[in-house]
């Protein structure tokens, strides 16, 4: 991208939200300063917070800003003790989450589990299955499948003189919608180790047996990718015998949904882990929208405990998929890296037998990152 000045607006929303996109923000200034380019960051509430300022979880004057931005940096919001309060589609996750997804058109969802070696006892897998430690980018596609395929119903049936209930859910791809996200995928592994396991379960779906096909020959177009296919239950396995094994693993919306969540355990703590949502490219611009995997945390808010890392590596994410500033990206990453090395550890990755670790807050782990850059 030639530009050098960007708008993104930062949603911070409920719980934790406010205090790590505070610690976001301050990253996000330092480097600014050291690569010279100007990023006009403008806030507005999202979730309670545009209940409380506007009556709406998304307020119009917060979409209006989104629409006007080149993309989005997003807190969470929920808070369970309110949430039961109002009408379920006036709830912020509806009303504000899968609101923006189907504005935006967001349908490649991107999660980068990454276990660096200093935080090996944070994660659940014994020490030698953890290599030179893990990192994984899961792939998955966000808009189509099981979870939008219609019909999608409960019916009420009789047979054999009982009646009885029958649910159903339809699996649908179509062939542009999965040439559209494993080209993200082969673009994202061009960028990485090169290797793209595709997951299916071609031996008894049709729709395995068109993913494979499209991958496939979507395939060709990077020759420099090594490309293999693995069914989904070997999968789950795999990723818990030999997680080492994946670089990008490219995967339809419900296998997505349940490996993401699976490869993010390995990372020990959902403090640590970004997840970015991306729509359509135009041009060189795509629009995306860049949140923590975890939700609002309410059992920490407001006391300094919370991990701001998700939330800082989401930004360096923003940086490298909407805004073209790798290596501005790469920065934040490698000073992560090195807070974590120098034994910053809040309450979430913290355990007192480590030699070195030192418990830090929200705001301490912030300084520690922008100090490193
Ligand atoms: P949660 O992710 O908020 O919390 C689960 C556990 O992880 C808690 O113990 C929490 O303290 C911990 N945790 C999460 N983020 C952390 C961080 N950055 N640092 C340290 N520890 C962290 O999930 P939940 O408790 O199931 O949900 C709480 C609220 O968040 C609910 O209202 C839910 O609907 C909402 N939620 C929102 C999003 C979103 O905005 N995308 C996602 C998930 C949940």
């Amino acid at each position: 991208m030639s530009s050098s000045s960007f708008k993104i607006a930062a949603l911070a929303g409920d719980g934790i939200g406010p205090e790590v996109m505070r610690e976001a923000i301050k990253v996000l200034r330092v480097i600014e300063k050291k690569f010279g380019f100007k990023i006009e960051i403008t806030e507005a509430p999202v979730g309670w917070a545009g209940i409380d300022a506007a009556g709406k979880a998304l307020p119009d004057d917060t979409l209006a800003l989104c629409r006007k931005s080149d993309s989005i940096l997003f807190g969470s919001v929920g808070l369970p003790d309110r949430d039961p309060t109002i009408p379920k589609e006036q709830r912020p996750e509806r009303a504000a989450l899968l609101r923006i997804r189907k504005e935006f058109g967001l349908f490649a969802n991107l999660r980068p589990v990454q276990l660096p070696k200093a935080l090996a006892h944070a994660c659940p897998l014994r020490v030698e299955r953890q290599g030179d430690g893990i990192d994984v980018l899961v792939v998955r596609e966000l808009t189509g499948g099981m979870y939008f395929g219609q019909p999608k119903k409960t019916e009420e049936i009789s047979e054999g003189g009982k009646t009885f209930q029958r649910a159903i859910d339809t699996m649908v791809y179509t062939t542009p919608e999965i040439e559209r996200i494993a080209h993200v995928a082969f673009k994202a592994a061009a960028g990485r180790r090169k290797r793209l396991t595709s997951i299916d379960k071609a031996n008894v779906l049709e729709n395995g047996i068109l993913w494979r096909d499209v991958v496939t020959r979507v395939g060709k177009e990077y020759p420099g990718i090594t490309l293999e296919h693995m069914f989904v239950d070997n999968a789950a396995m795999q990723l818990m015998l030999k997680p080492t094994q994946f670089d990008v693993m490219l995967c339809e919306n419900m296998f997505g949904d349940i490996l993401s969540d699976e490869a993010a355990a390995l990372a020990g703590s959902l403090g640590m882990l970004p997840s970015a949502s991306l729509g359509v490219t135009a041009g060189e611009k795509t629009f995306g929208f860049y949140e923590p995997a975890g939700g609002t945390a309410p059992d920490i808010a407001g006391k300094n405990l919370a991990n701001p890392i998700a939330q800082i590596l989401s930004t360096a994410l923003m940086l490298r998929y909407s805004l073209g500033l790798n290596e501005a990206a790469a920065a934040i990453e490698s000073a992560v890296k090195k807070a974590i090395e120098a034994g910053n550890r809040t309450g979430d990755i913290f355990t007192a037998s480590e030699t070195g670790a030192k418990r830090v807050g929200t705001k301490e782990m912030g300084d520690a990152i922008a100090a490193a850059i």
